[in-house]
């Protein structure tokens, strides 16, 4: 496809039926990116429109190709779900979630319900988009999914044409079918911010990172440090953790389970807002608190927002050089970026000054709020 074939692939019909003054959906950029990606990206967001349905958008040519389905996917091969494809939405639409004025558009609430990597079931690594292409143009794709709640091997499958040719999603047989579960029920909040859909439509001003409180992702707790490359490496306090959001107006700190320290770790807070202030930004960090009164530190290990640009979904290698570069050479007082480097100095150190131990996270893992998994591990001394 992405017009080899003569299709309309771009996202010009998705910009006629939408207008950005009334909606904070995000009007993608002016000439999509047509990079060949290692990974593709998926997203499946739930659409409270005139009907609910869930809207699966598959990365491919620098677009989300997108289908509506109304019942959602399913892990049982014997449920068939109708899924019909409508416009190409930008990558930037991933990271929607909110609610579309009534009158627009898909006026309605959207949840990100799903998200996280595909790849074609018969390609070389590397060589997806080659093999999608085809499968598209065939009208069967057979794709596996790795994301938080969806897994394992599905088929979509055409079966009429014309302008909004209507598809199949069917989950293949393989070790990830659960017969006669449904998943759709068995997950009723967002996958990026744990709200339920009433949660998301009672926020006042969607698409502000001030109304939306992330879940810390957080560590398993191992014996020992992981073997091999591609691991980066804190120190960890064992303070609480915190996740700061600061604009040049406020910066709050919440603490897991939603609990606000801005009060209690005042002099923090005031310290990262009088920063944004000066530096005119707006970013969202995480860190954990030790000590407390003037003696309390916040230790900084991840930069989720930065700006207007969520970074959930960039490896942390590269959340780190964005913090690295918000954070360089400036001082905030009670703040600062947590030591790094090899994890047998950090853990002799931590031993040495009293640290809990150390944080080591996989360079090439994106950021899961709320979860734990083997991507991030604490190993104490
Ligand atoms: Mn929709």
């Amino acid at each position: 496809m992405a017009g080899r074939d003569g299709s309309a692939t771009g996202l010009d019909e998705y910009r006629r039926k939408r207008d950005f003054h009334t909606t904070a959906e995000p009007a993608g950029r002016k000439r999509a990116r047509r990079k060949r990606r290692a990974t593709l990206r998926f997203v499946i967001q739930k659409h409270a429109a005139t009907n609910l349905h869930f809207d699966l958008r598959l990365e491919l040519d620098g677009v989300m190709k997108s289908w509506a389905v109304p019942k959602g996917p399913s892990m049982d091969p014997a449920d068939k779900r109708l899924a019909m494809e409508v416009e190409d939405h930008p990558i930037e639409y991933n990271d929607f979630e909110g609610t579309i004025p009534k009158g627009e558009y898909g006026g309605g609430t959207v949840m990100i319900w799903d998200r996280g990597t595909y790849h074609a079931d018969e390609a070389e690594p590397g060589r997806d988009e080659e093999v999608l292409h085809r499968e598209y143009r065939e009208g069967k794709l057979s794709i596996t999914f790795d994301g938080e709640r969806l897994s394992g091997s599905f088929t979509l499958v055409r079966t009429d044409s014309g302008p909004k040719p209507k598809w199949l999603l069917i989950k293949h047989r393989d070790e990830h079918v659960r017969r006669g579960s449904d998943i759709v029920a068995e997950h009723e909040t967002s996958i990026v911010t744990g709200r339920t859909m009433a949660e998301i439509a009672a926020e006042e001003e969607p698409g502000t990172f001030e109304d939306v409180a992330i879940a810390p992702m957080m560590p398993k707790t191992k014996r020992e440090l992981p073997e091999g490359e591609g691991w980066i490496h804190h120190l960890a306090g064992g303070g609480e953790r915190a996740v700061a959001y600061v604009t040049a107006e406020s910066a709050r700190l919440i603490a897991r389970g939603g609990k606000d320290r801005t009060d209690r770790y005042a002099a923090i807070a005031e310290a990262l807002r009088a920063f944004a202030g000066r530096t005119a930004g707006a970013f969202v960090i995480d860190g954990e608190i030790n000590g407390e009164g003037a003696d309390a530190r916040y230790l900084v290990f991840d930069l989720l927002l930065d700006g207007d640009g969520a970074l959930l979904d960039s490896p942390l290698e590269d959340r780190l050089e964005r913090l690295g570069v918000l954070f360089r050479r400036r001082r905030i007082p009670g703040v600062r970026v947590a030591p790094s480097g090899r994890a047998a100095t950090l853990l002799r150190r931590a031993a040495r000054e009293g640290g809990d131990g150390v944080l080591a996270r996989r360079a090439d893992s994106p950021y899961r709020p709320g979860r734990r998994t083997d991507e991030w591990r604490l190993v104490r001394t």
